[in-house]
């Protein structure tokens, strides 16, 4: 339904209409000029060659020492979702199970059927502001279960995980033999302090990208932290796939880093500004949601809605949004993803709340 959503926005827009897109979970923010130029120059110094399966030595010691663990325990790899989709085939064996609290990023649930092995969900409720009921969770272990994965700030509802529900994961994880992997990569640039994995320990699997802190989605680069022996078997499955993430981009991220804090900050206030307007707008017209602890994404509810009769019909007003089904059994919701600037947002939001029946 994303992809039929996406594409008829397409065709839309190449018929010349005008149309809002809050459907994908890519902002208009261009990638920083030094990251660019950093890349260029790399370019232009010949870094255009095959290189380490395991990424640049330089990014991954700048990336061992931001996090306080060893070059070996860090794999750079082309987007999360390709460390995500790598971790899950390692792991996972035909019949083993990924537990997953929902609403949940599509991918983790396609990611772990492609490889076999059966998502479970967890099923979250607005009420509750989408917290992480650890009682529930455990309830859905098995011996079959491999995997818990975290992630914190979430997509779609741009909700923390607190410290103490983190903590409480880790700790059932830990004692049925689970690993936790947990998706940070709305982490840098949350609204409220996000705990990491890490701040419980090395025996789990952190996994982050580029594409959101950096605005940096097309170029394809992200990493995870995991144990050497696993670091090791995910740097061969980079060399029989995607070989490398092409050095020049490695190069622009680490120019990114040295200014991180600062880029960070920049896109967070951006997004910040987009999310006041929007819950100004969507609480005027009544609508129920959780206030967001992050970028980019609002999730309300509509009682009653058939959320993708609603995203398909708003298509033809302007407004491209993603309906709840896309992110787990969540059909009264849909998904606004605030990647365009404030006045687009306003007008977007405002002749989506016309169109609610
Ligand atoms: N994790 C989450 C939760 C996401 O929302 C996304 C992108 N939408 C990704 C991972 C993948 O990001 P990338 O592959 O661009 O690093």
């Amino acid at each position: 339904m994303l992809y039929e959503i996406s594409e008829k926005a397409i065709q839309l827009e190449n018929q010349g209409k005008k149309i809002i897109k809050f459907n994908l979970g890519d902002t208009d923010m261009p990638t920083p000029p030094e990251i660019v130029e950093a890349a260029y120059l790399a370019m232009k110094q010949g870094k255009t060659k095959y290189s380490s399966a395991a990424g640049e030595k330089k990014l991954r010691e700048e990336l061992a020492s931001i996090h306080g663990v060893s070059v070996d325990n860090v794999v750079i790899t082309a987007g999360s979702k390709w460390a995500i989709f790598s971790l899950m085939f390692l792991l996972l064996k035909k019949g083993e199970n990924v537990v997953v609290p929902s609403p949940h990023w599509t991918s983790y649930e396609l990611a772990a059927r492609k490889v076999g092995a059966e998502p479970r969900f967890l099923k979250g409720d607005l009420e509750s502001e989408w917290r992480i009921d650890v009682e529930k969770l455990v309830g859905l272990i098995d011996e079959k279960t491999r995997l818990i994965i975290l992630n914190s700030p979430s997509n779609p509802t741009s909700k923390v995980v607190d410290e103490k529900t983190f903590g409480e994961i880790v700790q059932l994880a830990e004692s049925r033999g689970v690993t936790v992997l947990s998706d940070e990569v709305y982490a840098d640039i949350s609204f409220v302090p996000a705990k990491s994995i890490l701040d419980f320990g090395e025996d789990h699997i952190l996994v982050n990208s580029f594409s959101k802190t950096f605005a940096m989605t097309g170029w394809r680069i992200g990493y995870a932290v995991v144990e050497e022996e696993l670091a090791q078997r995910m740097i061969k499955l980079n060399q029989i796939t995607t070989t490398c993430v092409p050095a020049f981009i490695q190069y622009g991220t680490l120019k990114g880093l040295e200014s991180k804090r600062k880029i960070a900050d920049d896109i967070r206030e951006q997004f910040r500004l987009r999310a006041d307007v929007a819950i100004k707008v969507l609480r005027k017209a009544g609508m129920k949601f959780a206030r967001p602890d992050a970028p980019f994404y609002l999730f309300p509810k509509v009682e009653g809605l058939d959320s993708e009769r609603f995203a398909l019909d708003l298509l033809d007003r302007g407004v491209a949004v993603a309906p709840g089904t896309a992110f787990g059994d969540y059909r009264e919701y849909f998904r606004i993803a605030l990647t365009v600037g404030e006045e687009k947002v306003r007008e977007g939001l405002e002749t989506l709340c016309e169109a609610l029946p």
